[in-house]
């Protein structure tokens, strides 16, 4: 099975979130399964620099405003098609804006030309090869799907996940005339959208399925609540909507062998943990004693939850955990909690900043990790906490709820329980939950229980990537029909 995949980011060659780990994890995970996944994406200088033998298998006089090459070229293990188009991608800075983070203002040309590329290979523009199926993420690449439905692709299965749906590429309609689609296109059920064009929008609408990373999420995004104004859209594609949970890197993250950490463990040497967890009460200043260690391990924001946390946290620690929290994002928060780790000398600590191998120590050191999220496509910081034994404290939402199984009376009495689920995602019921985990780390065996089963959890790529390739033949029966 060949499949095209379209994107604006992939590990390990750019990155700025988790939809670069999917993209990046995908191909590996279904190689050993049937499926050749290519991957389109922009020629960033990273990119670019990144191959030596350029092969061009495509060329264009005149793309979006300059002329464009799509090479084939092999990367890190990633077979790849490369959109070459200097114009467009050859610039310092992030993906989508400039070294101060400010977005370049063409970015619905850069993104229309991606996707008009993708829909190009999808019609056979790239002579020997021709995909199967095509899978689109985010609205970065949404509009291949258009350019697919309306173009030579109309039959070719195609897929979209959303890993954001905050994020929706909408632009004004004088966009439209330099968009090369057909007049029918700017139409209710096409790119149209409150009289401007949205690339999103637009995937979501041509799109054969529609995939988001968890199946709690798919079904939020149905809500007003969840939705970001495209609920009513979501709904009415409902039927071709699904959930597929991301994996995580099992070698990154892997407390057997990870150097990050002080004592490396298995689910049978739990004990050795300890040191981990004194490297955290030194670097966090906090009191050696027994009481359990809760961490955090976040961006410091609204929808992380972080003022429900600011407003908990003496309570936290009238109930006897002491608190590791290591973040950075909105300035407010970040007073709030070092105020807390003030008032609380040896119960909180905190670390401003952004810290990769700290964020492993944690995890193989505290007894506990706190995600109290307003909302959570998917999540990897408890998928995380499970591999290591950091038994997760989660706001029942979106990935959270459909990874981590609640410590109620009848999980534990059946062995399953993972850690403890809280809603709706405010203080008290997030302190009710910190009062479950203070009891239950009181009892070893329950205790020891729950992080084994925790460890035990199959949190790979080869699980999701099982249920991309089901999806994908799904999709392939479609077409026979
Ligand atoms: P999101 O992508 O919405 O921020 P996720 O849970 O999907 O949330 O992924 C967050 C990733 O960033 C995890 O790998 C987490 O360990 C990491 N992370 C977040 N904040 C920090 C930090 N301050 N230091 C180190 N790693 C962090």
């Amino acid at each position: 099975m060949q499949v095209l995949s379209v994107t604006p980011e992939i590990f390990p060659l750019i990155k700025t979130g988790g939809l670069a780990d999917v993209t990046g994890a995908l191909p590996v995970a279904l190689a050993g399964k049937g499926v050749a996944m290519r991957t389109l994406v922009p020629g960033y200088p990273q990119i670019m620099d990144a191959f030596k033998k350029k092969k061009p298998v495509h060329h264009y006089p005149l793309l979006q405003g300059g002329k464009a090459s799509v090479h084939a070229a092999q990367i890190a293990g990633l077979d790849l098609f490369v959109l070459d188009a200097p114009h467009l991608f050859d610039r310092p800075g992030g993906p989508y804006g400039n070294a101060a983070g400010a977005d370049w203002p063409d970015n619905w040309r850069r993104f229309a030309a991606l996707s008009q590329v993708g829909g190009d290979i999808a019609g056979g523009a790239v002579s020997g090869y021709q995909p199967d199926i095509v899978h689109a993420h985010d609205w970065q690449s949404a509009m291949t799907l258009a350019y697919m439905r309306y173009g030579q692709a109309v039959g070719t299965p195609s897929m979209i996940t959303v890993h954001n749906l905050a994020f929706q590429g909408q632009f004004g309609a004088g966009i439209f005339g330099e968009l090369g689609l057909p007049a029918a296109a700017m139409a209710l059920d096409g790119v149209e959208y409150y009289g401007g064009v949205g690339f999103l929008k637009a995937g979501l609408q041509a799109a054969w399925a529609i995939t988001t990373v968890s199946p709690t999420y798919a079904q939020e995004i149905r809500s007003p609540e969840f939705g970001m104004g495209l609920d009513g859209l979501i709904n009415m594609r409902s039927v071709d909507l699904y959930g597929i949970v991301n994996g995580i890197d099992t070698e990154i993250w892997n407390p057997e062998t990870d150097k990050h950490l002080v004592s490396n463990y298995t689910a049978r040497t739990l004990k050795a943990r300890h040191p981990n967890r004194t490297a955290v009460e030194d670097r966090f200043n906090l009191d050696r004693d027994d009481s359990p260690i809760v961490c955090v391990i976040s961006r410091l924001t609204w929808q992380k939850g972080m003022d429900i946390l600011a407003t908990a946290v003496d309570g936290i620690v009238a109930r006897g955990a002491r608190l590791a929290i290591l973040g950075s994002g909105d300035a407010g928060l970040e007073g709030a909690l070092l105020a807390a780790a003030a008032r609380h000398r040896g119960r909180i600590g905190v670390v401003v900043g952004y810290d990769e191998a700290l964020s492993h120590t944690m995890q193989g050191g505290c007894d506990a990790i706190v995600i109290p999220s307003r909302f959570e496509p998917c999540g990897l910081t408890q998928l995380y906490g499970l591999r290591y034994g950091c038994v997760p404290v989660v706001a029942r939402t979106g990935g959270l709820a459909d990874t981590i199984i609640d410590a109620n009376e009848a999980a534990i009495s059946a062995g399953v329980a993972t850690g403890f689920q809280f809603a709706p995602a405010d203080a008290g019921a997030l302190l009710h939950a910190i009062r479950r985990l203070v009891a239950a780390h009181a009892n070893p065996a329950i205790w020891t229980s729950m992080q084994r089963q925790g460890m035990k959890a199959d949190v790979s790529w080869d699980k999701s990537a099982q249920k991309y390739l089901e999806l994908y033949r799904l999709l392939l029966s479609k077409r026979a029909v």
